[in-house]
């Protein structure tokens, strides 16, 4: 038996093995160490002569102890007997039977329902084989993923520096590199990422477009449109149907085409963006709770909230399509009775797309097909719902529901309601759909009742009351006599087993009976799954039309949850333009708005536009600043999905890309300085932002020293006013900062409102013109309770350097820095910000004359210093 599992351990590579003994799964060596720590698991071993590790669980336990395993990132290969025990010669065959990774999973019930569960691929050009094709591919890189619970499969190619943004948004639960390539391994370290390594040649050009004409049955790729992208995509995309070749043991038949995702078609989110703006997961904890999805999502349906997911993490860039929408969802908003009955009948929607899924690779259970007929039945009613849809895609949508009438018809004459969630417990064929079923069903049935009548029978004529027939594998029926009775047996009974206190028999007629009732019994259930695989394949032979189906019903889902958001929160519906301004009245931030009690949030406007589209705004710590800019970005991006927008009225020139730089803090887990983090992220900006990009920036160069940070600060700003030119806000605590605006046409200061009331300051988180004059940095260290000695010493150091005039000349320095905006023909750029506090003694030391002090002189003066200065550091005292 060892050998047998040498030999599945050597067929599933690094994956722990769950290897089927009995009534157990076994993990044996270092699998069962790794398993018994994270499972829990009592580590033995089977004897003391026999000291290899060994841990296992109940059969029956399966599902969730490989769940567990596939939470913690782990592969599970596992290996059950596929011989009938009782019937095998000698040691029961074993196979290897799927091997599950996070990538791969298809049981539902390991699976979030509301998001897509993908497998990625990577294959950058660089590891191309000939020196030719490396250089031609070079900078680019190959990207394929697929959900292989719905079939979803999609292919592209990115440059290198997008691939992290790609993927960060995909969110992939695996992805697969090449064994060659240790680059990419630092390029995407994320630690959430599941990396699985593949052999090289599992991502070859030429086998991967074999690999995709053999799957699609075409002799041609033509029809994809793959051709727009380079080829590297065809060898991501082989390396992924090589890896659901070898895990999967089921087919792939409802990988039915490959999809050419076009990045050109939307708004780019790079990484830092899409984490810093939450839009799938909040930073702190990394769920979706609490993330612009987490809290927008009234989708009815698993397929669309799936579809929400994607389309956040796709805006749209085309007018046109985005309007498509905003019609649909307008004329959802307007007509409550509509809305809600769609809402109402997606309540017997069932997830269509992974249960085609499961009808594909032959994993589909009875209970599976009634959801598919209850799917079905659902459809006229969303048909007639619409019937009066005017916006184009509704309508649209509308007309392209199909009945699938002859599939209800035969599936809902078929199949019983409820039905059962395993075929092996039968009953799932309804009575009427088929006469020999019907008729062995009857026999079976009737042959029960003969026993029943036979047992009284025999009672009778033996005059045994206790007599009874039962039932065994072994003998089949019998007739149980008790030992009471014995002398009463008659001579035709033939023993067959004794007891302790009874005996039991056999009859010619029971055993006669006994096949009669047995055969009708298998040949019954036998017959029943035969009918239930032919319509299974009668659904299989539906998969377009009921994926077409599954895809309308996301869509509506989708648009109708987005109507109802709209209503609930008061959303307007943005007018959207092509000019470069963002015009906000009275917006509000998405998440916030939700979750904080309503009216709790202070609406904000926005006016960003030629006459002033970098905004500086300054203020207070907890003010409000990050808020109020990611409220822009985040209005922005739903706008672009064609959601309607938290905000009283807004019209939104479309952007081509978001940038938000924010917070770097969650950042430092991957070992990067924060600053250095902070720098990348805004070296990608200012070198990738157009003209018609938002980019928002949150308290740059706060992670240096003042003069440092400022000056950056400073530049950048002039950068992206000058160079680019693309709508900007700019959150800072740099006073120094708002002087631009004196000297840059698109500069305009804002700041948020404060009042200060009886010593104490209230934010009001306003967004008003003009610039903060203070910065509350000491009224925010006693609210947070820092010790009083501090506050007190920091507001007299204050008071100090505001007395003394440095800030003014620093302001100044600044400002006549600015006007020598290119330093490349000024040369440096000389800058004193806050130079060192200007101090008394200084002046001292300046107006003495060394040559006229005696040393005694000057012992006398060093000692009256020095206790001048400790007068000055003890404030305790005063
Ligand atoms: P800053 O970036 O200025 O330090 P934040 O944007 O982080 O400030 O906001 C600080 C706190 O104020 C947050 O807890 C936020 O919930 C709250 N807040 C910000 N803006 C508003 C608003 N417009 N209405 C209500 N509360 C707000």
């Amino acid at each position: 038996m060892m050998q047998q599992y040498d030999e599945a351990k050597l067929a599933c590579g690094d994956a722990l093995l769950f290897f089927r003994m009995g009534d157990f799964y076994e993990l044996f060596y270092d699998d069962a160490k790794v398993a018994a720590k994270a499972l829990g698991l009592t580590l033995t071993s089977r004897d003391k002569s026999n000291t290899v590790p060994m841990a296992g669980f109940p059969h029956h336990q399966l599902d969730s102890y490989l769940g567990k395993l596939i939470k913690l990132g782990h592969r599970v290969a596992v290996c059950d007997q596929v011989e009938d025990p009782k019937t095998a010669k000698g040691l029961v065959k074993r196979e290897v039977q799927q091997i599950v990774s996070p990538g791969t999973v298809t049981d539902l019930a390991l699976l979030d329902p509301a998001t897509s569960n993908y497998l990625a691929a990577v294959l950058p050009g660089s590891l191309l084989r000939k020196k030719v094709d490396r250089e031609q591919a070079a900078g680019l890189v190959g990207i394929a993923w697929c959900d292989i619970s719905t079939g979803r499969f999609y292919t592209t190619t990115v440059n290198e520096e997008q691939l992290p943004d790609l993927i960060a948004r995909l969110d992939p639960s695996e992805l697969l590199v090449s064994d060659k390539n240790e680059e990419m391994e630092s390029h995407l370290d994320r630690d959430t990422l599941m990396k699985t390594l593949r052999p090289h040649w599992a991502f070859g050009i030429e086998t991967g477009r074999e690999l995709l004409l053999k799957q699609f049955e075409v002799a041609s790729l033509d029809g994809f449109g793959l051709d727009a992208f380079h080829e590297v995509a065809l060898g991501a995309a082989g390396a992924i149907l090589d890896y659901l070749a070898e895990t999967q043991k089921s087919s792939l038949e409802h990988f039915d085409r490959i999809v050419p995702y076009r990045p050109t078609q939307f708004v780019e989110v790079d990484s830092a963006t899409w984490r810093s703006l939450e839009i799938s997961r909040t930073i702190r904890s990394g769920q979706r709770e609490g993330s612009l999805f987490g809290v927008m999502d009234r989708c009815q349906t698993p397929m669309g909230s799936r579809l929400l997911g994607e389309w956040l993490a796709n805006p749209l860039i085309d007018k046109a399509a985005i309007e498509k929408r905003q019609d649909a969802i307008g004329e959802l908003v307007k007509h409550q009775v509509i809305r809600e009955k769609l809402r109402e009948y997606l309540k017997d929607v069932f997830d269509l797309q992974r249960l085609l899924a499961r009808v594909a690779t032959g994993r589909a259970t009875p209970r599976d097909l009634n959801h598919i007929v209850s799917t079905l039945q659902a459809i006229p009613q969303l048909k007639q719902n619409l019937s009066k849809a005017e916006s184009p895609w509704l309508a649209e949508l509308r007309d392209e529901l199909d009945f699938c009438e002859d599939l209800k018809e035969e599936l809902s004459v078929a199949i019983s309601d409820p039905a059962p969630a395993q075929t092996k417990d039968g009953g799932f064929i309804r009575e009427g759909y088929d006469k020999k079923l019907d008729e062995l069903r009857a026999l079976a049935a009737g042959g029960k009742q003969w026993i029943a009548e036979y047992q009284q029978q025999v009672c009778d004529t033996t005059g045994i009351p206790t007599l009874k027939v039962g039932f065994n594998k072994v003998f089949g029926y019998y007739l149980e006599v008790t030992n009471v009775h014995k002398d009463k047996i008659p001579d035709d009974f033939i023993r067959k087993q004794t007891l302790k206190n009874a005996e039991r028999y056999i009859t010619p007629e029971l055993k006669e009976y006994e096949e009669k009732v047995l055969s009708a019994d298998s040949q019954a259930s036998e017959l029943e799954f035969q009918l239930f695989d032919a319509v299974r394949q009668l659904v299989r032979a539906h998969t377009v039309r009921l994926k077409g189906n599954a895809e309308i019903i996301a869509k509506l889902d989708t648009l109708a949850g987005l109507a109802l958001l709209a209503v609930e929160q008061r959303y307007c519906r943005p007018e959207l333009t092509t000019e470069k301004l963002t015009h906000i009245v009275e917006g509000r931030h998405p998440v916030l708005d939700i979750v904080e009690p309503l009216g709790a949030f202070i609406p904000n406007d926005t006016q960003v536009d030629q006459d002033g589209f970098l905004h500086l705004i300054t203020g207070p710590n907890m003010a409000g600043k990050s808020t109020y800019i990611r409220q822009v970005a985040l209005i922005s991006l739903l706008a672009q999905i064609g959601s309607f927008v938290p905000a009283k009225k807004a019209t939104l020139g479309i952007v081509d890309r978001i940038f938000a730089r924010v917070g770097a803090s969650d950042e430092l887990s991957r070992g990067q300085s924060t600053f250095m983090v902070e720098m990348t992220e805004t070296a990608r900006i200012l070198n990738t932002a157009s003209p018609k990009s938002l980019v928002i920036l949150d308290e740059i160069g706060r992670g240096t020293s003042t003069y440092d940070g400022v000056s950056l600060a400073w530049a950048i700003v002039e950068f992206l006013h000058d160079h680019i030119g693309c709508r900007t806000l700019f959150a800072t605590h740099y006073h120094e900062l708002t002087e631009l605006e004196k000297d840059f046409r698109g500069v305009t200061n804002f700041n948020v409102a404060v009042k200060e009331w009886d010593e104490k300051i209230v934010f009001l988180h306003k967004i008003v013109r003009g610039s903060a004059d203070k910065s509350y940095g000491i009224h925010v260290s006693r609210l947070a309770g820092v010790p009083d000695w501090v506050n007190r010493r920091a507001e007299q150091i204050l008071e100090r350097l505001e007395s003394s005039g440095e800030q003014e000349a620093n302001r100044e320095a600044i400002s006549n820095a600015s006007s020598a905006r290119n330093p490349n023909q000024h040369g440096k750029i000389q800058m004193t910000l806050f130079g060192p506090a200007h101090h008394p003694l200084v002046d001292k030391i300046k107006a003495l004359d060394a040559n006229e002090v005696t040393p005694i002189g000057a012992l006398q003066m060093l000692h009256q210093w020095k206790s001048e200065l400790a007068e000055e550091v003890d404030v305790s005292e005063t």
